[in-house]
């Protein structure tokens, strides 16, 4: 069932997903060649409970990390530890935060130092797959919609999007309904859930240079590209209303990753 939520319930949204911006913000701000990924995670584990917020992720199912920190052909799930980051390496920091019972998520991509043109490309791609998914977070839309949006940007620009995870309804729970896949599966295009005012979805296209497999490590969270090309993420909560989609996981300034 998708939840749809009252003005309270966005107004605390709202106070989570600034957080989360927030924190999110931090790492981005911090990455560098020489810092470990578990130094991010203490940077946004102090921006998120200094806002007497908590990390969603903490503790989920067990997840030891207040973030994800995925590097280089790791996609999503990336446990914060020791590895040093390193020239070149391009980072993903997906972030949530827990405010008054109410969750906000969010996720970007980062570059450590100088990178290729092409890895260029895929972070701007990633990111730009977003807005063209949002142009369908309406009222009236189906989140198929979205689906084909992101993929079509995507594929047109040569690189691939992960099939095996997706983006989801958030709110008073980390992962609600619906699903949000970030492509159109066979069959999906007119169907599925349609959009109403008062939804909240976590739209993240996460995005392959080589192939949308991907497998998951022994380590039980890591996920990697299957074949050991590079991955970007990037992600917002959004709002849909009866007019123009709002993103929760903005700062007071109203600016965001
Ligand atoms: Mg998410």
């Amino acid at each position: 069932m998708i939840k749809i939520k009252s003005p309270q319930e966005i107004r605390r949204m709202q106070e989570a997903g600034a957080i989360a911006e927030l924190a999110r913000r931090a790492c981005g701000e911090l990455i560098q060649p020489g810092i470990t990924t578990k130094e991010l995670d203490q940077a946004a584990y102090r921006v998120i409970t200094g806002f007497g917020a908590k990390p969603s992720f903490l503790g989920y199912g067990g997840f030891p990390g207040s973030i994800c920190c995925s590097v280089n052909d790791e996609v999503i799930h990336g446990i914060p530890g020791k590895r040093k980051i390193k020239e070149g390496d391009i980072v993903k920091i997906d972030v949530g935060a827990v405010y008054m019972g109410y969750h906000g998520d969010c996720a970007a991509t980062y570059a450590a130092g100088v990178i290729s043109e092409n890895t260029q490309k895929l972070i701007q791609v990633t990111r730009q797959s977003f807005y063209e998914g949002i142009k369908y977070a309406r009222e009236g839309y189906r989140i198929s919609d979205i689906s084909r949006a992101v993929e079509a940007y995507t594929v047109r620009n040569g690189f691939y999007q992960v099939r095996d995870y997706v983006g989801h309804g958030v709110g008073s729970a980390l992962h609600e309904d619906p699903e949000v896949p970030n492509f159109l599966a066979p069959g999906r295009a007119g169907h599925g859930p349609r959009l109403a005012a008062g939804m909240t979805i976590a739209i993240e296209p996460m995005v392959n240079v080589g192939t949308f497999e991907v497998k998951c490590l022994s380590d039980g969270w890591t996920v990697k590209t299957a074949d050991g090309s590079l991955s970007a993420h990037y992600e917002n909560t959004v709002l849909i209303t009866k007019d123009e989609p709002i993103i929760l996981t903005v700062g007071k300034d109203g600016r965001h990753a």
